[in-house]
């Protein structure tokens, strides 16, 4: 059977008092997740392996089935594959942000929200200057760039920049785990003075100064990385082939290295403003010639981080009503019987504004089967559901 995954990601959160206690989703107005649930059988699942920080990128490789301990390599990795670039055995990626400092303070981890425009440029010059036969710099998205390390030891001890915001920068600068990885650190941190040295009278910075703008006026890489071992969705479960539909990159990334084809939505921004419906639509379509579909929509996790608990209800009601209900609607009238699954893949409680590894609920409809007792999805109603907690590859052999 063809099968969907609609992610809400940071959907789940805590009892909220200013809610009389519910929780968002159980709060939200939402018909067509609870018709889902009592239609199929739903339980919990352990997105966040023992040992791993509750990151969108280790809980979405979890909900994909990746076992993480195995094929774990960071975010670098990831982004070098959602931009196009194919890392070689050999090669070490990084996560290389553009920064701001101010004398010797780490001022914050994105200059300002610089744009990909001008990041480019500066990117382009930290190349000419700075690149070598090892040393490679791509442009990503906005602060958020790629450093490829040829002959990299990736056993350092990184600091990610928007954890630090106002710390003096020397003291993190990047450490070796191991003897063998001191050259790799030192030609990082050599690279990051340089780039001090060079960035701050760049005609872009100049100008940023001067509209009172922070200036890019350093790199700042962590999360070093190796090509993953991942194998491919196709391999682990056999199905022909499938499709990923994110604005994220770090999404988009694991798709690749999962087998799947990263489509382009247009106006799918990861934001509030999201083009759900067209989003809806193009999985659609896609699941008319492919075996999978994942559908990852990034809204109410950005409103758990602002904390925002009616937008955080909103996003959810958004999702039921402008993506689950298409969706759900325009499969009725198919013949070919295709299973959902709705979940999210963390927590992000509107109290805390971060992340957190407490298992998530999930539904999983197959037309035909035998519903559990569970008629509505939410984080609390799951736990009468036919699952108990599902772990590694549990939920998505359910599911497949
Ligand atoms: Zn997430």
């Amino acid at each position: 059977m063809k099968s969907i995954i609609i992610l809400g990601d940071g959907m789940a959160d805590e009892p909220i008092e200013a809610l009389g206690g519910k929780t968002p989703l159980q709060y939200a107005e939402t018909p067509y997740m609870d018709k889902l649930a009592e239609l199929g059988v739903t339980g919990r699942m352990k997105t966040v392996a023992d040992g791993f920080h509750p990151g969108s990128e280790v809980a979405n490789m979890a909900v994909l089935g990746y076992d993480l301990p195995t094929v774990y390599e960071g975010r670098g990795v990831l982004e070098a594959a959602s931009i196009g670039y194919d890392l070689k055995p050999g090669e070490m990626a990084m996560r290389c942000n553009l920064i701001c400092i101010e004398g010797d303070i780490l001022k914050n981890h994105s200059s300002g929200h610089i744009t990909t425009e001008e990041a480019d440029e500066l990117i382009h010059f930290l190349n000419e200057r700075l690149g070598s036969e090892r040393v490679h710099f791509y442009t990503g998205v906005s602060y958020r760039h790629l450093l490829v390390i040829k002959g990299g030891d990736k056993r350092l001890d990184c600091t990610p920049p928007h954890d630090v915001p106002l710390h003096p920068f020397r003291p993190l600068m990047i450490k070796p785990e191991v003897p063998e990885a001191q050259e790799t650190a030192d030609l990082l941190n050599d690279l990051i003075l340089k780039s001090q040295e060079i960035l701050m009278s760049h005609p872009i910075n100049r100008k940023r100064i001067a509209a009172g703008k922070d200036p890019a006026n350093s790199i700042w890489p962590w999360s070093p990385g190796y090509r993953p071992a991942m194998r491919t969705m196709q391999e682990m479960y056999g199905f022909k082939n499938g499709t990923v539909i994110s604005a994220v990159d770090l999404i988009r990334g694991i798709g690749v290295y999962a087998g799947l084809k990263v489509i382009d939505v247009e106006g799918a921004t990861g934001l509030y403003n999201t083009n759900y419906e067209g989003k809806a639509q193009a999985a659609l379509e896609a699941l008319k010639t492919n075996d999978f579909v994942y559908l990852h929509v990034e809204a109410s996790d950005e409103a758990g981080h602002e904390g925002d608990v009616a937008l955080k209800i909103k996003t959810i009601e958004n999702l039921d009503k402008r993506a689950i209900r298409i969706i759900w609607e325009e499969l009725q009238k198919w013949d070919e019987p295709v299973a959902i699954a709705v979940l999210p893949d963390h927590p992000t409680p509107c109290a805390i504004r971060t992340h957190t590894n407490t298992p998530v609920p999930f539904l999983i409809y197959k037309p035909g089967q035998t519903p559990d007792a569970v008629t509505r999805f939410d984080e609390f109603s799951v736990l009468n559901g036919k699952y108990g907690i599902l772990e590694k590859d549990e939920f998505i052999k359910e599911l497949i």
